[in-house]
């Protein structure tokens, strides 16, 4: 299936790490994207009107999902094609325990952000960029009384900024317990409130059906807790490098940071692929948890590697038949020996075997290997006393492939390999 549908979060995700710019490079790889066919759209917890400076930038944006998919936006007709708005007696009930505290917080309300300015001294910025601020300041609407205001307008979100903390427990407690109100904090300090079942996930469901998209064909990239429905929706989940533990475990695929280009990396790994040489690439090195504990040696730098190839992870260890996790194995007189002195040399040449049998039909000259490894490692590996000392020597994979005309790069070596390809 190939993507037709890509769907991002803004702040932490799409945006810079000054949340106010998209980078030259992720705008031209969405624009690239575009003008294929695939339609974008943004997914925020923000209000319509605090897209703009987005759409701004990205003029192309087909749909907008905002205040956490409560409403759905679409650009080219200038109307909402989706909106649940919250039922009056939960935002009553909400506002009731706001108006107790020292707290500012702001009503979404037909795409935009109202507040009770004289509240904004509860406001603490928690070390948000100014700039954004002053941006973000500009697009509310100001009203005597808040909590009047929501109770007689359509509200599609409630938004708590208190970041100081004496009460936020208590806070959150006590709306924890309003029937129906779905609770998510981005950031410390930050509680969003929307209606059960409302969120970027179900927003993003209902706009791909209505577009005769699966979710096969949808791409989706987030960095925090809101996200987690959306990730859990597309088939190609993609989490920040910056996003929360909760979201990386819920998305299929990591990328780098939004200050690192994730989103434009993501695309060139998925979608701009043609023409593009394949490489070998040790499984643990792209997050794949293979290695003999159980957990990987996750290198942002292999990420890197998806800008000019086609990466195909390999861990010739588990294609030998070991199992994960298993005993650590070390080099001894050319065998492999685990640390309770089994011999696993046939494992490790069987998966050796396998691992050149892939390279050849992907027509593979390049492989980048887990440096020090028994299997993995090129011209330095652990000596095989299990002490952590290092000798000359190849991991048996590594050695088979070299002898087999691939060229071997280690991790660290992955900037040699995309400077010299360069050329
Ligand atoms: Fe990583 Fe290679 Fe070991 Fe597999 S065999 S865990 S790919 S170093």
């Amino acid at each position: 299936m190939s993507v037709k549908l890509i769907a991002m979060d803004l702040d932490g995700t799409l945006m810079a790490p000054d949340h106010t710019t998209v980078t030259e490079k992720t705008k031209a790889a969405l624009e690239r994207a575009h003008r294929r066919g695939i339609k974008t759209v943004i997914a925020t917890g923000r209000t319509l009107a605090a897209t703009d400076t987005v759409t701004v930038q990205l003029p192309f944006i087909d749909y907008v999902i905002y205040s956490n998919g409560a409403a759905v936006y679409d650009r080219s007709k200038g109307e909402n094609i989706y909106s649940n708005a919250m039922p009056a007696e939960t935002v009553s009930k909400i506002t009731d325990i706001l108006e107790e505290y020292p707290v500012f917080y702001e009503i979404y309300s037909g795409g935009f952000q109202h507040t009770q300015q004289s509240k904004s001294e509860y406001f603490n910025n928690n070390g948000l960029p100014q700039a954004f601020i002053d941006e973000y300041i500009k697009s509310m609407i100001d009203h005597p009384s808040i909590a009047e205001f929501a109770g007689s307008n359509q509200v599609e979100k409630v938004n708590l900024y208190y970041f100081s903390g004496e009460y936020y427990n208590e806070i959150k407690d006590r709306l924890s317990q309003i029937e129906n109100i779905a609770l998510t904090s981005p950031v410390y300090g930050d509680i969003e409130m929307t209606d059960i079942g409302t969120n970027k996930g179900s927003a993003l469901e209902g706009m791909s059906k209505t577009l005769g998209i699966s979710a096969d064909e949808v791409m989706a990239f987030g960095d925090s807790d809101n996200d987690i429905e959306m990730l859990k929706y597309a088939a190609y989940s993609v989490a920040m490098e910056n996003a929360s533990d909760d979201c990386k475990n819920a998305a299929a695929f990591k990328t780098l940071s939004n200050g690192e280009d994730g989103i434009a990396l993501a695309l060139e790994r998925f979608i701009f692929t043609e023409g593009k040489e394949k490489v070998l690439v040790s499984a643990c090195l792209l997050g794949e948890n293979c290695k003999y504990n159980g957990s990987n040696n996750y290198c942002p730098d292999a990420l890197r590697l998806y800008e000019k190839f086609i990466a195909i992870p390999v861990c010739p260890e588990f294609f030998g038949g070991l199992p994960i996790p298993r005993e650590p194995n070390e080099i001894i007189k050319g065998r492999a020996i685990s640390k309770s002195g089994r011999d696993h040399t046939s494992e490790y040449e069987s998966g050796a075997e396998k691992t050149l049998y892939i390279a050849r039909e992907n027509n593979c000259f390049f492989a980048v290997l887990k440096e020090r490894s028994p299997s993995c490692g090129f011209k330095t590996i652990y000596d095989g006393t299990f002490s952590g000392n290092l000798t000359g020597g190849n991991g048996i994979t590594a050695d088979l492939l070299y002898k087999n005309g691939i060229t071997v790069y280690g991790e660290s070596e992955i900037p040699i390999l995309l400077d010299e390809t360069d050329r």
